[in-house]
């Protein structure tokens, strides 16, 4: 396999090369091309196995050439991971693979200023990452914020998310979004609550164990 097979575009390939990323991980030969498509995926992986990169990948395709024409400023994208950690890597990622692209990521966690980051989300970026509990402050007190105009939605490291405590959370920013969008779900166990929550957010997911 190779990400030359996968069909992605110029500025991603580009992308791909500086980071020296040559060869998909299994994940990400398993996920980009049923990403790509607009499926559902609920994906069995672990930090490590480069996940990351097989969602935002998928993402940044979909956000460069699908809907075009669309309302130009609207946030199309929310990945919401559990940790400031992970979120802070998440965004790494995702700004290095859209270097050679206008897409706009924001970073909206615990710990940074709540003005400052609804500063930055009035600006509409893009694609949002968060973590559960912040980004449900914005959506009780930042008037203007919206998941309205959402294309994606990504669930990291679920079974995590769930034992922390965020199924109310994670329940209510999923019905804050159409129900038209694609879903994807990450986790490294498969536990009960995970299989409620994919059953809750997910229409006919592709199921990808590596
Ligand atoms: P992740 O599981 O997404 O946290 O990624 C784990 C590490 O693997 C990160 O440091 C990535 O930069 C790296 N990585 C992800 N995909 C690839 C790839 N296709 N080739 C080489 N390294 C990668």
């Amino acid at each position: 396999h190779s990400f030359l097979t996968m069909n992605l575009s110029r500025p991603i390939l580009k992308a791909l090369t500086t980071l020296g990323f040559h060869k998909p991980t299994p994940i990400q030969a398993a996920t980009i091309p049923v990403a790509l498509l607009g499926k559902d995926v609920v994906g069995g992986a672990v930090t490590g196995s480069g996940k990351t990169a097989a969602f935002i990948i998928p993402i940044l395709e979909r956000l460069l050439y699908r809907d075009k024409g669309k309302n130009a400023a609207a946030t199309r994208c929310v990945i919401l991971v559990p940790t400031r950690e992970l979120a802070v890597q998440c965004f790494d990622v995702g700004t290095k693979l859209a270097a050679h692209t206008d897409i706009r990521l924001c970073l909206i966690v615990g710990g940074l200023s709540i003005k400052s980051q609804e500063v930055a989300l009035r600006s509409r970026p893009d694609i949002i990452i968060a973590t559960p509990g912040r980004l449900i402050d914005h959506i009780h007190n930042s008037p203007s914020f919206t998941l309205d105009t959402l294309d994606v939605l990504v669930l990291d490291e679920a079974d995590r998310m769930l034992s922390d405590g965020f199924a109310d959370e994670l329940a209510e920013i999923v019905k804050s979004c159409p129900t038209s969008r694609q879903t994807m779900l990450f986790s490294a166990t498969m536990t009960d609550s995970v299989d409620e929550l994919v059953k809750m957010s997910l229409n006919k997911p592709v199921r990808l164990f590596v």
